[in-house]
């Protein structure tokens, strides 16, 4: 079994299901979406973090550095600065480990499951009393089906609630079957339902997700879906109506709809990573909240519930009904 590497765990989240939850992000996600503010949760391996902003050109890092990826300059007339060059850097982390200004880190950390395990029961408690549970999250957790399976049967076997959150990517729905007996809650994010945008703007068909989707539609399992809504990309009247024609149809299914809306806190990490020329939503600004009103209004009229826009505060878990779940 693979055990991703873990780039946080999060306690008191109340934005990843109901209730008070401990959320684990895994590193490793096949989808490259433009604007996604988690970009150390893409690839599965580790990297190295370097914030020029706290470096304070001590040159500690320059001394060890293998590739020469990292050194110090000086310049006629001024104190010498760090400059690091990644295309020689060889990600061996050194670094890290010796910089004092907390400049440098490593996104990723390898956790065992006994230790994920510890850290996720810590608040077992508060999850008890609030309806809450541990949310699995990243990247995407289901590109270690393995791992989640067993992490969700031993939480399980300690009575605690488990939701998933994904893009439902994987081209083989037989990659997700072994999931629905362990998972309380699908929560699954729809980014676009037009094949082409999805397609150029997350670097993943659509139709794999939406074959998944109909499939989880036809079981039983809580599902809830979030709408990143993303402005240039899923924020136009047509992208408002597509979303409200397709849930509607599987409205009775949906323990309900979070409508998040776009910011661009990430983009200070894609600099961290080196990697500021991947995002694209540079400058973009975020759409105001009544902008996805009418999309809210939509969903609420074509009989979808428990809409929420910006998260899932104070949502309480659904218990499903016999007669719900026979109709
Ligand atoms: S991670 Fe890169 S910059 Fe850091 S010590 Fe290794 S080669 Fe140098
Ligand atoms: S060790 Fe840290 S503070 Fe010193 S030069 Fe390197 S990144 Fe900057």
């Amino acid at each position: 079994m693979r055990i991703p590497l873990i780039t946080d765990i999060q306690h008191f989240s109340l934005q990843d299901g109901p209730g008070i939850r401990t959320t684990i992000f895994v590193k490793g996600c096949p989808l490259r979406c433009q604007w996604c503010h988690n970009p150390e949760t893409q690839k599965p391996q580790q990297e190295m973090f370097y914030y020029s902003n706290r470096c304070v050109s001590c040159g500690r890092c320059a001394a060890i550095c293998p590739g020469q990826a990292s050194s110090l300059v000086k310049a006629a007339g001024k104190a010498a600065h760090l400059e690091v060059d990644r295309s020689k850097c060889l990600n061996c982390l050194r670094c890290t480990t010796t910089c004092l200004s907390n400049a440098r880190g490593a996104a990723g950390q390898h956790l065992s499951m006994e230790a994920i395990l510890r850290e996720a029961l810590a608040d077992k408690l508060f999850f008890a009393n609030s309806g809450g549970g541990v949310t699995l999250s990243g990247g995407d957790p289901l590109m270690y089906p393995e791992f989640v399976v067993e992490l969700s049967r031993r939480l399980r076997a300690e009575g605690v609630h488990v939701a998933v959150e994904t893009s439902c990517f994987p081209k083989q729905w037989t990659t997700v079957v072994p999931l629905l007996e362990h998972i309380g809650l699908f929560i699954v994010d729809l980014k676009s339902l037009d094949p082409g945008k999805h397609a150029e703007f997350t670097g993943w068909p659509l139709q794999p997700i939406l074959t998944n989707l109909n499939h989880l539609f036809e079981s039983d399992v809580a599902i809830r879906i979030h709408l990143p809504i993303v402005p240039g990309f899923n924020d136009s009247p047509e992208d408002f109506a597509a979303y409200a024609d397709f849930l509607a149809r599987h409205a009775d299914r949906l323990d309900g709809v979070d409508i998040l809306a776009f910011h661009a806190y990430g983009e200070g990490k894609y600099n961290a990573l080196g990697r500021k020329d991947t995002y694209k939503f540079k400058g973009v600004e975020e759409n105001p909240p009544e902008h996805v009103v009418p999309l809210a209004r939509a969903l609420k009229d074509r009989g979808v519930r428990n809409i929420t826009v910006g998260g899932m505060v104070g949502v309480v878990r659904k218990k499903r009904t016999q007669h719900e779940l026979a109709s």
